[in-house]
C-alpha cells in the first residue's frame, strides 16, 4: 500500500486494466506518466501475467500486499448477507403483479360459490357443518396463498441469478 491515495486510485485502476485486460483509463495514464512508483508497479504487474505461466512463479513484495489487502477487504463482508443479484427488484414486481393481477377474480368466483353452496345446502346440512366446511375451505385457501406469496422472493432470486448468468 502507498501513503497517497492518488496512487492507491491508479494502482486499483491498474488492477482493474490488467484482470480485465482493458487499456488504462486517460486520467490514470496522466499520473502514471510522472509517478515512478506506479509505473513500477504497473510493470510489476504487468510481469504478472508471464509469471503466473512459469513454474518458478513468484509474485512482487507490492502486488502481494496489495492483493492480500484486497482478499482481507473481501472477507470482511463475509458473514453479512450476500447483496441481492441485479435485476432481482424488477424480477420480484414482475412476479407480484402476475400474483395479484388474477386475486380480485379469485376472490369474487369464491365468495359466489359460497352464496351458492351456501343456498342449496342451507335446507339439509345442519349450519355448523356448514360453517366447519367454509371454515376449512378459507385456511386451506389462505395457506396456498401463503405458499404462492411466500415463493415469490425465492422465485424472483432464482431468475435475477439466472439472468444475470445469460
Ligand atoms: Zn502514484
Amino acid at each position: 500500500m502507498s501513503n497517497d491515495p492518488r496512487c492507491d486510485a491508479v494502482r486499483a485502476q491498474l488492477e482493474e486494466a490488467f484482470w480485465s485486460r482493458l487499456p488504462l483509463a486517460a486520467g490514470d495514464t496522466n499520473h502514471f506518466e510522472t509517478c515512478a512508483a506506479c509505473r513500477t508497479y504497473g510493470e510489476e504487474l504487468g510481469g504478472l501475467g508471464a509469471q503466473l505461466a512459469s513454474p518458478e512463479f513468484a509474485v512482487s513484495e507490492s502486488v502481494s500486499a496489495r492483493a492480500l489487502g484486497r482478499a482481507r477487504a473481501a472477507l470482511a463482508v463475509d458473514g453479512q448477507a450476500p447483496p441481492l443479484p441485479i435485476g432481482y427488484g424488477r424480477e420480484f414486481a414482475r412476479l407480484l403483479i402476475a400474483a395479484l393481477l388474477p386475486l380480485p377474480i379469485v376472490l369474487a368466483w369464491n365468495a359466489a360459490l359460497f352464496n351458492v353452496v351456501g343456498d342449496v345446502l342451507a335446507g339439509f346440512v345442519p349450519e355448523l357443518l356448514l360453517r366447519i366446511a367454509a371454515g376449512g375451505y378459507v385456511i386451506t385457501a389462505v395457506g396456498w396463498a401463503a405458499l404462492l406469496f411466500g415463493s415469490i422472493p425465492f422465485l424472483a432470486h432464482r431468475r435475477a441469478t439466472q439472468s444475470a448468468l445469460r
